[in-house]
């Protein structure tokens, strides 16, 4: 498969929607960012490397970092993790308070802010160096130690976090989260304002790929486990804009209000694209644009 070529090609195809929607600015560091940018990336189980236009720029990775929580997560605690946190899709903005109430403090999936500040919760409780261990294990993922926090990103978002601080009340409320909340807060901003580029993100996600034995900074997963977290991407990653992304594209996935998105081909590639400007649901336009016609064009998806 000529996966450059066929890069190419969708990169000429998307042009016209190159304007449309626009970046994050509800965290302000990240409305600096200059939106007209793209890059793309696809890493194969077989060691075939593809990165197109700005592939190597790094940006703020967001919500992506939620699957590399859940990997630990699901490491540390086993099935017993889905006691503290639920694998339905929610339906509602990444940000919703609503089924939170409703449902007393159980946040419907990982993926959604409130389900991710759990994760964070969890990571505060088991570990002695949450921080350090956790930018080991995406290093570790990504084979690249050069990966960080920013602490800007992190800092700016904490300001300006009030929905973020409500969830987590919230949380605290219902006896959801057991560390003190701003503990709890600044871990989850941390964690989203890691910097990564589409080449280090795909490499990343290569592991989720089911190819080879996971297991990274002494973190491990079975091949059942991979199997579940992808089915977690498929039905939760793209928030109440998951049906579409399984419609039009049919990979497991993860976005961020970063402008970034990352796919999982089972057992063949992982790939990962940029582009800041969103739509209304906080997913980058050109890169559910891309994907989508990267999987029509190779005709690989998941169905
Ligand atoms: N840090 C962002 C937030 O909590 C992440 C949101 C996202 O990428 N969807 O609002």
């Amino acid at each position: 498969m000529d996966y450059q070529k066929i890069i190419e090609d969708i990169y000429q195809e998307i042009l016209p929607f190159s304007h449309q929607g626009k970046q994050a600015d509800y965290i302000p560091a990240l409305a600096k960012v200059n939106p007209d940018q793209f890059g793309m990336c696809l890493h194969t189980v077989g060691g075939e490397v593809y990165p197109f236009m700005k592939a190597d720029a790094a940006f703020s990775i967001q919500s992506i970092s939620k699957v590399f929580s859940l990997a630990m997560c699901l490491s540390l605690k086993g099935e017993a993790l889905w006691k503290r946190v639920g694998k339905e899709p929610s339906g509602t903005a990444f940000n919703s308070l609503v089924q939170l109430e409703i449902e007393k403090g159980i946040p419907r999936n990982p993926f959604i802010n409130a389900g991710a500040i759990v994760l964070s919760d969890i990571l505060l409780s088991e570990l002695e160096h949450p921080e350090e261990d956790f930018l080991r294990f995406v290093r570790s993922l990504c084979e690249d130690d050069s990966v960080d926090y920013n602490m800007e990103v992190a800092l700016s978002e904490r300001e300006t976090g009030y929905l973020n601080a409500a969830i987590a009340n919230l949380l605290k409320y219902h006896g959801t989260i057991e560390n003190d909340i701003e503990s709890v807060l600044m871990f989850y901003f941390k964690t989203c304002s890691v910097e990564m580029n589409c080449m280090q993100l795909s490499k990343a996600f290569l592991a989720f790929t089911n190819h080879a034995p996971f297991e990274y900074a002494g973190y491990r997963l079975s091949q059942s486990r991979i199997k579940r977290l992808n089915a977690v991407m498929q039905t939760c990653g793209f928030y109440d804009e998951a049906g579409e992304f399984s419609y039009l594209v049919g990979l497991p996935g993860k976005s961020g209000v970063g402008g970034g998105i990352v796919a999982v081909c089972p057992h063949r590639y992982a790939v990962a694209v940029w582009s800041p400007r969103l739509n209304s649901k906080g997913n980058s336009v050109m890169g559910m644009k891309a994907l989508e016609l990267l999987t029509t064009q190779t005709q690989e998806s998941i169905f």
